[in-house]
């Protein structure tokens, strides 16, 4: 049953912004808004197409996750076994909690139906019937503007029954969660939402082959999934004419911190962090740029020096980074790295899940040696203890979380150990009390 009348596809330049560009307008999260400015147009044009034919122009145009790793979406979603009789998920992580990273919550705010399209089209490519957005629950304007959204979706016909009047039924199911970082971790993920404590889960097997309820399912990211509607309308060429040739298309960067202007800025990937301050009114007035992460603190750190990385997948990891979740905090010459890194490994131990030994007693451990340091009451040998400790978490841990601890540590060590040293005897050089105990 069709209860809406679709108006004509308007075309679309291919520059950004594509995913924020109705963010400003007055009442951008309802439906008929999203109707007027070609919502749904890309789910009218994958339900001509068969799956399969869906799945391969996603994998044409290129588009990688935007959770973090960057891993093809297309690709994972033809990892889904097309000959099973088990049900097929798709769950959408929007537990958005990496330190910095705030894209995926204003774009779910303000553009919740271009969540529920790409919703729609996945679970149209992947043959399932079923689909799950994992929503982080102290963000409770969030959830109210999805599940607002999800009802005016089901009474118009675009989500449940025979969506637009095809094959397709699709029931679309807004939890929750409770407030564990570790939940964004996408096997964990699943354990929360069957409803048992949040734990990583050994992968393989990846949840494409066994995920929710042991079924095949997809979890893929908020603007994954929101990025999947404006490609199906527009074609993989317009896709593929932004960005670059390995990262190709639009992305949200966060910029937080000492920027003139924080927020979220769309760009091509393979944007410059040096030309995303040109347009965030630069580092605050009076101060100059010390360090910064390219994706959230769970990524090495970078200085000055990497102003000219190219912010894509290649470009970050040649530098010795990497991408993560594109959330660009800024950090000027006021800062103290080493209380900078402290607060991080204090967040890294706080949502340690406990699981596994490495992560749960070496971050305990690594809180203990950085506020040592930082008090300065260690010496240079507690340096060569602090990256014992992290090497024996890195690499060792069951989940990424134990190696998101280490990035900010041994960063900060490679390109600030001066600092660390400055701290002993006597505490931090920044302590107004010892303002020119660093200079010295
Ligand atoms: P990963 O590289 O192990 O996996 C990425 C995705 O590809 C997963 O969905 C996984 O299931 C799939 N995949 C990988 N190999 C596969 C295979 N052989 N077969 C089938 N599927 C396969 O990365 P990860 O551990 O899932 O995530 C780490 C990333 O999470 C980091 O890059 C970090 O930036 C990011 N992160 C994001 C947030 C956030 O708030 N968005 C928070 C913390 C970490």
């Amino acid at each position: 049953m069709i209860t809406v009348d679709l108006p004509s596809s308007v075309p679309e330049p291919a520059e950004p912004p594509v995913l924020s560009r109705h963010w400003d307008d007055e009442q951008s999260w309802t439906l008929p808004n999203y109707l007027r400015r070609n919502g749904y147009q890309g789910l009218k044009a994958a339900l001509r197409m068969r799956p399969d034919e869906v799945i391969e122009l996603v994998k044409t145009s290129g588009l990688r996750g935007r959770g973090g790793a960057g891993f093809p979406v297309g690709t994972k979603w033809s990892f889904i076994p097309q000959d099973t009789p088990a049900p097929h998920y798709l769950v959408v992580n929007a537990d958005e909690s990496e330190p910095g990273t705030c894209k995926d919550m204003p774009l779910m705010l303000a553009s919740p139906h271009m969540l529920i399209e790409g919703i729609a089209i996945a679970a149209y490519a992947i043959r399932a019937r079923h689909a799950f957005v994992y929503v982080r629950g102290e963000v409770a304007s969030v959830v109210r503007r999805l599940r607002a959204a999800v009802a005016e979706a089901y009474d118009a016909g675009l989500l449940g029954r025979q969506v637009l009047g095809s094959g397709l039924d699709l029931e679309l199911v807004i939890h929750a969660g409770a407030g564990a970082y570790i939940c964004g971790e996408e096997t964990a993920l699943l354990d929360s939402l069957e409803g048992r404590r949040g734990q990583p889960r050994l992968r393989p097997p990846f949840p494409a082959t066994a995920g929710l309820y042991a079924s095949p399912t997809v979890v893929n990211n908020v603007e994954s999934i929101a990025s999947v509607p404006a490609i199906l309308r527009n074609g993989t060429d317009w896709f593929r004419s932004m960005g670059t040739e390995r990262s190709p298309g639009f992305t949200l960067y966060s910029l937080s911190g000492h920027v003139a202007r924080p927020g979220q800025y769309e760009a091509p990937l393979g944007v410059t962090l040096r030309e995303l301050l040109e347009r965030a009114g630069g580092i605050r007035a009076g101060h100059t740029l010390k360090f910064w992460t390219p994706g959230g603190s769970s990524t090495p750190m970078f200085t000055a020096e990497h102003l000219d990385v190219p912010l894509d997948y290649e470009g970050v990891g040649e530098a010795g980074s990497m991408l993560g979740t594109k959330a660009l905090q800024i950090f000027d010459d006021t800062v103290c790295v080493v209380r900078a890194v402290t607060r991080w490994t204090e967040f890294y131990a706080h949502e340690s899940c406990g699981k596994c030994t490495p992560c749960r007693e070496g971050t305990y451990w690594l809180v203990q040696m950085m506020r040592r340091l930082e008090s300065g009451d260690a010496s240079e040998a507690d340096l060569t203890t602090l990256v014992d400790i992290t090497e024996s978490i890195v690499g060792k841990a069951f989940c990424a979380l134990g190696d998101a601890a280490g990035a900010p540590i041994m960063s900060s060590l490679e390109y600030f150990r001066d600092e660390y040293l400055a701290h002993f005897p006597g505490g931090c050089p920044f302590d107004p009390a010892r303002a020119t105990a660093f200079a010295d």
